[in-house]
């Protein structure tokens, strides 16, 4: 059985409380908001800390705002909340369906959006208990000294694997974060680096408070589509968010965004393709961009070559959803 080590839980009631408290004790604190993704990896001692900062309690991490030009979801907003908004469902549709897609029914209910960014990253290395990783002599991230995805490697490169990830960065969405020193924003797409022990740029200090998202013109489309093994309790091994910017009938320009690569998303823009049209050829065009610029790698389960096939199949499919074309059976495996 695998126990949680002792910690101290604060409930903090208003930001600057929060904010004090993860000053006093970073880097041995963590923000728990569902606990769904925390306390599993604090019981397989991947992440030893000692104190943890409850989000439950502050009033700006919840809730869901509409404004003329933007949607702000409190950081702390439930995963089922997200994915059954009316709101999110009519204005941002990927982002509800990346949301409804993720865990079970019951982990829906716990876990949050904050929480879904910052999910930690994942990598069949790690995500074992601590006796096992240490059988194997551990590994960068995990009192070792060697990657066993990259043999050699200088940095790991476990997979960002969080659901909303791709469609936020598709929708332009902008993060707004709080500390002892203030308040700062910035975009999802640059909220990620090249390296898996600790992914996220953010801070210990600092505590996600919101996410705001401009309102995409009626010329906005946007997908999300998630390949895993099982239909439910699964994270992604494939996942894609397509964005595509329409004017006069043509490709005026967007995005392909593909998660559960390594640490960071990779964010193709199509200006290349700008002024082609909404058809099955752009659906092939961008499936062979995927296939030639992203590469999955053995740090998740399943054939890093199958998921790259498969990659292909999801923008294809996901496209096809965008301009209107009927999905069909494609190879490999539909
Ligand atoms: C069986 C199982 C299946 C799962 N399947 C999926 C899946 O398919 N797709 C997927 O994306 N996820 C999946 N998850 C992971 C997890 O449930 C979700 O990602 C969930 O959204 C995490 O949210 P949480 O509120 O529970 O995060 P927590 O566990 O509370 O926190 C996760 C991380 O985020 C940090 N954090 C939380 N809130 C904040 C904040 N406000 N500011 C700063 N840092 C913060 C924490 O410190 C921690 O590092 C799964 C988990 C389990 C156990
Ligand atoms: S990618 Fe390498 S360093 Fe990172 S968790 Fe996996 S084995 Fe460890």
């Amino acid at each position: 059985m695998l126990r949680l080590s002792p910690f101290t839980l604060h409930q903090p009631k208003t930001l600057d409380e929060a904010t004090q408290l993860l000053a006093q004790h970073a880097p041995d604190v963590r923000v728990i908001s569902g606990g769904t993704d925390l306390l599993p990896n604090m019981k397989l001692a991947q992440t030893k800390v000692t104190h943890l900062v409850s989000a439950k309690f502050l009033e700006e991490l919840h809730g869901i705002e509409r404004t003329e030009t933007h949607v702000r979801i409190g950081a702390a907003t439930g995963l089922k909340t997200l994915a059954e908004d009316p709101d999110v469902l009519e204005l941002l549709p990927a982002l509800a369906y990346a949301a409804s897609r993720i865990a079970s029914p019951q982990i829906r209910n716990m876990g949050t959006l904050g929480g879904n960014i910052s999910l930690d990253t994942r990598c069949r290395y790690i995500n074992q208990s601590e006796l096992w990783r240490e059988a194997l002599g551990g590994c960068l991230k995990s009192h070792g000294t060697e990657c066993h995805v990259v043999p050699g490697g200088q940095g790991c490169v476990a997979a960002l694997s969080a659901d909303t990830v791709p469609s936020l960065i598709a929708y332009g969405a902008v993060v707004e974060l709080a500390s002892d020193k203030g308040l700062r924003r910035a975009p999802v797409s640059e909220l990620f680096q090249q390296d898996g022990t600790w992914h996220v740029r953010i801070a210990r200090e600092e505590l996600l408070v919101a996410v705001e998202i401009p309102i995409p013109s009626p010329q906005t489309r946007v997908a999300y589509r998630k390949w895993a093994v099982r239909q439910s309790i699964d994270f992604p091994l494939v996942s894609v968010a397509v964005r595509l910017d329409v004017a006069d009938g043509v490709l005026a320009g967007g995005s392909v965004v593909v998660g559960a690569l390594g640490p960071r998303p990779r964010v193709l823009t199509l200006e290349r393709l700008v002024g082609s049209t909404l058809d099955e050829k752009l659906a092939q065009a961008l499936g062979q961009m995927v296939y030639d610029r992203a590469r999955p790698l053995p740090n998740i389960p399943y054939d890093a070559e199958y998921r790259r096939e498969r990659m292909v199949v999801e923008v294809r499919r996901a496209v096809r959803s965008l301009v209107g074309l009927p999905e069909r059976p494609l190879t490999p495996q539909a």
